[in-house]
C-alpha cells in the first residue's frame, strides 16, 4: 500500500540530505515534489494544498532542533502533518456500557463491508469478544448467503431472516437481532447493510433507519481504497445521508494510490479506524496514524508487526527461546521450525516484510517475494532428524543428499538455507552477546 507516493516522498527527502542549511528555495522544491507526489496519489487537491501550506510555513519558522539535521528536520514535520491528516490520535473502538455494543455498517456495494464483517467478527473474537453478524443486507440476493459463508470462515455466529420469508424487512431484522444477541450473550452485534454501485437517496434512507432503529454505538463507513477521487464525494454523501462515527479503508493491499486515505479523514473529520488488506480474515489491522504515517515515509511499523506476533506466537515457546539466547545458547532448527509456525499464522511473508523500515528499497525483490518459499524452507527442516536439527553440525554430504530427496529440493537449496541458517545464527549471537543490531542480514530468497 502507498509504494508509489511512499517512494516519491523519500526520493524528495534524500535530495535533502546532507544539507547544512536549507535555503527557502530547498524548502520550495521539496514542497513542489511532495505536492505533485500527493496529487498523483489522487489526494484531494483541498487537503494537498491545507497540507503543504503547513508543512511550508514550518519548514521556513521552525528552529532546527539540535538532535536533527535541516533534513531529518522537514521529514519530521511532514511525519507529523501525515499524522494529522490520517486523524492524529488512534481511534479505538467505542464498546457499550450495557451490551450488546453495536456496530453498524455502511458503503456502496463492492466497498468490502461484508468482508469487513468477517474480519472484524474475526479480530473482535481474538480480543475475548462474542460477535455476532446480522444480515441487514436484503436487497442483493446473494448477499446473506455470503454473510453466512464469511461467518463460518471467522467462526461467529450469523443471524439472518428464516429462508422463505420474501425479502424481509431489514430494519426489522436488526431490531430483532439486538433482542436476541441479547438472549444468546452476544456482546457485540456487527450489522451488515445494503450497497448500491452508486449514492442512491433511497439507500442512504434505508441506511438511516437502520440506523434509528438500532441506535449503533459506532457506524462504520466502508470505503474502497482503490475508488481514488470518488472518495471524497462518496464520503461526504454519507457522512450527510447517514452519518458515520468512524471510517474503513478496505482493499488497501490493491494497487490503491492511497489518496482515498489521505483525504477522508480530513475532509469528514472523522477518524480512520480499521484498514482491510487483502481477502483472508487476517487482512484486517486497527488504523494507527502514527504507524501508517511511519509507513508512508519508510521508517517501518515494529509495532504492528509486534502486536501480531504478540498474537499468533505461543508465549511459551517465545519466553524459552528468550531465555535461551540470553543465556548465550545457540538457537537451533527445532527452535527456528517453532518460530516459523508462528509466523506462518501472521499471515503473508510479503505484508510483514514490508512492514519494516527501509524496505521501499527492496521493493522489486519483495514484490517478487514468492510465498511458497516459506513452504520449501520448511519441508527442508521437517526433512531433518530432531538431532540433525539440533546439532546442524552433524550435515554432512549424504545426510544433506537425503533431506534434499525428503524435501523434494537439491542439495543445493538445503545448502543455501543452511548457510543462511548459520548466517542468522551468528547475528544473533552478535545482539544478545553485545555489539547491537548488525543490521539486515544480506539477500537471498
Ligand atoms: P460489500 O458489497 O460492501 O459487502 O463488499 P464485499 O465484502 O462483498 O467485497 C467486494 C469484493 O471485494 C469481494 O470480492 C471481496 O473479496 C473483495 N474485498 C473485500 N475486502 C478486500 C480487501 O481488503 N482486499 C482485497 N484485495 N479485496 C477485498
Amino acid at each position: 500500500m502507498f509504494n508509489s507516493l511512499s517512494d516519491r516522498l523519500t526520493a524528495t527527502f534524500k535530495n535533502l540530505r546532507g544539507k547544512g542549511r536549507l535555503s527557502e528555495a530547498d524548502v520550495d522544491a521539496t514542497i513542489r515534489e511532495i505536492r505533485r507526489a500527493l496529487l498523483d496519489a489522487d489526494v484531494a487537491l483541498p487537503v494537498v494544498r491545507a497540507f503543504t501550506g503547513r508543512i511550508r510555513e514550518r519548514a521556513l519558522s521552525e528552529e532546527v532542533s539540535g538532535a536533527l539535521n535541516p533534513g531529518q528536520q522537514v521529514v519530521k514535520i511532514v511525519n507529523d502533518e501525515l499524522v494529522g491528516i490520517l486523524g492524529g490520535q488512534t481511534r479505538r473502538l467505542n464498546f457499550a456500557k450495557r451490551p450488546p455494543t453495536v456496530i453498524m455498517l455502511a458503503g456502496l456495494q463492492g466497498a468490502g463491508k461484508t468482508t469487513l464483517a468477517g474480519k472484524l467478527a474475526h479480530w473482535l473474537k481474538s480480543e475475548g469478544h462474542r460477535p455476532m453478524l446480522v444480515a441487514a443486507d436484503l436487497q442483493r440476493p446473494n448477499a446473506v448467503n455470503q454473510l453466512q459463508i464469511v461467518g463460518e470462515r471467522a467462526g461467529a455466529v450469523v443471524y439472518a431472516p428464516e429462508p422463505g420469508n420474501g425479502v424481509g424487512d431489514p430494519i426489522q431484522v436488526a431490531t430483532d437481532s439486538i433482542e436476541v444477541a441479547k438472549s444468546k450473550l452476544h456482546d457485540v452485534v456487527i450489522v451488515d447493510t445494503a450497497g448500491r454501485l452508486g449514492i442512491d437517496e433511497e439507500l442512504m434512507q434505508q441506511a438511516a433507519d437502520i440506523r434509528s432503529a438500532v441506535n449503533p454505538d459506532e457506524v462504520l463507513f466502508v470505503i474502497d481504497a482503490m475508488i481514488g477521487q470518488d472518495a471524497v464525494k462518496t464520503a461526504e454523501a454519507f457522512l450527510d445521508g447517514v452519518d458515520f462515527t468512524g471510517v474503513v479503508l478496505s482493499k488497501l493491499d490493491g494497487d490503491s494510490r492511497g489518496g482515498a486515505a489521505l483525504s477522508v479523514a480530513e475532509v469528514t473529520g472523522k477518524p480512520i479506524m480499521f484498514a482491510s488488506t487483502g481477502e483472508s480474515m487476517k487482512d484486517f489491522e486497527q488504523f494507527h496514524p502514527d504507524r501508517m504515517a511511519d509507513r508512508i515515509l519508510d521508517m517501518g511499523d515494529i509495532m504492528t508487526l509486534i502486536e501480531q506476533a504478540e498474537k499468533n506466537f505461543d508465549e511459551k515457546e517465545t519466553e524459552k527461546l528468550k531465555k535461551k539466547v540470553e543465556s548465550g545458547e545457540d538457537f537451533d532448527l527445532n527452535d527456528f521450525l517453532t518460530q516459523m509456525a508462528g509466523l506462518k499464522k501472521m499471515g503473508s511473508m510479503k505484508k510483514m516484510l514490508g512492514m519494516m523500515p527501509g524496505m521501499s528499497q527492496y521493493k522489486e525483490q519483495l514484490a517478487n517475494f514468492d510465498e511458497r518459499e516459506v513452504d520449501r524452507v520448511e519441508a527442508i527442516v521437517r526433512s531433518m532428524t530432531p538431532q540433525e536439527r539440533s546439532d546442524p553440525k552433524i550435515l554432512n554430504g549424504s545426510r544433506r543428499a537425503r533431506i534434499a530427496k525428503g524435501a523434494g529440493t537439491t542439495v543445493t537449496a538445503v545448502n543455501q538455507l543452511m548457510e543462511r541458517f548459520t548466517q542468522a545464527q551468528k547475528m544473533m549471537r552478535s545482539m544478545t552477546r553485545g555489539g547491537g543490531m548488525p543490521g539486515m542480514p544480506g539477500g537471498g530468497g
